[in-house]
């Protein structure tokens, strides 16, 4: 247990009284395991963690945190690769517990609360036929994954997340609590859908659902080569919007289903899901299996949310990313992601390519804060590392392969950005999105209360 003295600028007996929900303080039990988040590098130790019962309580962890000064953080599933959800010496809000989810089956749409993750909530729409879509792993919150964006397995076919969200009820710095939609405060809803923790905690999200009975998807993997990355892409490209794919290109992990030779060789880890009858999920997955004989096929019929697997343990790893999207993979450009992957002795590295477009580009890039509407294909590129020096290595081998990549796209999203300041929120924001922003934020947090995020100042700050 941890055992640093109490941050005397929170009364934490007082947010015991006032609190319907749980005050976690470093000598309870229970404290190292509530401040813990996904980001492996990340140790900090919070003054205290709110566990808020609903949104009274998140209004009055809000009033302590404009009260006393400290630094407030809000979580909800703990994967901000910059460790946002945790804050050294402040206060965490955590909206873990908040799991309230009404679906109305009929309308098509569901009231699902902060502290829900992307699985329990594609779980339980699936129960009706239904679903709404999110990332590629089941335990990212649906607070850190909505406000950012949201790119998974249905981005192509019905967009990101944000552009099924209806309507949010918010609380914003001076406590306030604002139902907001396309009628009701439009420039909060705007900016909500995109621009992050800003603004304020959202409580609650109104989802427009979609009917998905049939689906087709699991993991395709493939020898990495130039060819097959190159061909992978291209038909990622040319596929139906009902595909949407990530192309993992990494070593192969130690996986039970893979040869053992295998194991360590340059593989394409793709994971393919299309929104359809299995018959169609044939033919717009054949292309794919055309590239080179698979290492392993699990691409099948399945139930959507068989798309997010038991997730075993914790999985918090070491590890230096970037995100930027890229205009086009050719045969040059694979091969030489390849090359550099083979150059590297990380214990894991990857390059992750996801081709956009479809749903989510017919969305004019004004119409929300996510602005790269235009985007042609994202791409994370990470390493793991084993050590401060070990850091340095990998992080100069990322930084050299994003610049290598660099195509004419400068922009970033958000939800994949690290710790890496003002100049990468701003390449989410591009020009006027920045600015209206800056200027909605001064409207709502005039004192940058919510500044443990990818931080956009008020206007004028
Ligand atoms: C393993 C992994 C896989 C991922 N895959 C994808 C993917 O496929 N697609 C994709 O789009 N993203 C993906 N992401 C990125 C993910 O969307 C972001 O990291 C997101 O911010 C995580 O949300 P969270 O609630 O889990 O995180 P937290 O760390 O709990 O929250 C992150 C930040 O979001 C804000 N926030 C959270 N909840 C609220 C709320 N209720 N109201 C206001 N602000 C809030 C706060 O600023 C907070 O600091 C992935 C991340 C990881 C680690």
């Amino acid at each position: 247990m941890q055992t640093t003295t109490t941050n005397p600028i929170v009364p934490i007996p007082r947010l015991r009284d006032e609190l319907d929900g749980t005050v976690i303080a470093p000598d309870d039990d229970g404290y190292d395991q509530a401040r813990t988040v996904v980001a492996g590098w990340v140790d900090r130790h919070p003054a205290v963690i709110a566990r808020v019962a609903g949104v009274a309580d998140v209004s009055r962890v809000i009033a302590l945190a404009r009260e006393t000064g400290a630094e407030l953080a809000v979580r909800c599933g703990g994967h901000s690769g910059a460790g946002h959800g945790v804050s050294e010496g402040g206060i965490v809000l955590d909206l873990t517990d908040m799991k309230g989810l009404e679906i109305d089956a009929d309308a098509r749409t569901a009231w699902a609360e902060a502290g829900l993750t992307a699985g329990e909530v594609t779980t339980a729409a699936a129960a009706h036929g239904l679903a709404v879509g999110f990332g590629d792993t089941g335990s990212v919150g649906i607070g850190g994954i909505t406000t950012g964006g949201g790119v998974g397995y249905l981005v192509r076919k019905f967009g990101l997340t944000i552009d099924d969200l209806l309507a949010a009820e918010i609380v914003t710095a001076d406590g306030s609590v604002l139902q907001v939609d396309a009628e009701t405060h439009p420039d909060l809803f705007w900016a909500i859908r995109g621009g992050g923790g800003n603004f304020g905690v959202v409580t609650r999200f109104k989802y427009r659902l979609h009917e998905l009975v049939s689906f087709v998807g699991g993991m395709l993997v493939l020898p990495a080569t130039a060819d097959t990355v190159a061909g992978f892409i291209a038909a990622a490209e040319e596929a139906p919007e009902e595909l949407s794919t990530i192309a993992n290109i990494m070593p192969a992990p130690p996986m039970p289903f893979l040869p053992e030779e295998v194991h360590g060789q340059l593989v394409i880890l793709g994971m393919l899901g299309f929104a359809g009858d299995a018959e169609a999920g044939e033919r717009a997955i054949a292309p794919f299996r055309a590239l080179a004989t698979p290492l392993a096929d699990m691409v099948k019929p399945i139930q959507y949310p068989e798309m997010y697997p038991p997730e075993e343990g914790e999985y918090r790893p070491l590890a230096v990313a970037r995100t930027m999207f890229v205009d086009r993979i050719d045969r040059d450009i694979a091969a030489m992601i390849v090359e550099r992957l083979e150059a590297s002795d990380a214990a894991m590295r990857v390059a992750q390519l996801r081709v956009l477009g479809g749903a989510m580009a017919r969305v004019p890039a004004d119409a929300t804060a996510f602005a790269h509407r235009g985007s042609r294909i994202l791409a994370n590129i990470a390493a793991f590392y084993e050590g401060p020096d070990d850091k340095v290595v990998r992080q100069a081998w990322v930084d050299d392969l994003v610049a290598s990549l660099r195509q004419s796209d400068q922009g970033a999203y958000v939800n994949f950005l690290a710790d890496e300041g003002e100049a990468a929120v701003r390449s989410a924001y591009p020009g006027p999105t920045w600015d209206r922003l800056a200027s909605i934020k001064r409207r709502y947090d005039p004192t940058n209360l919510f500044r443990l995020n990818q931080n956009v100042p008020p206007a004028g700050a």
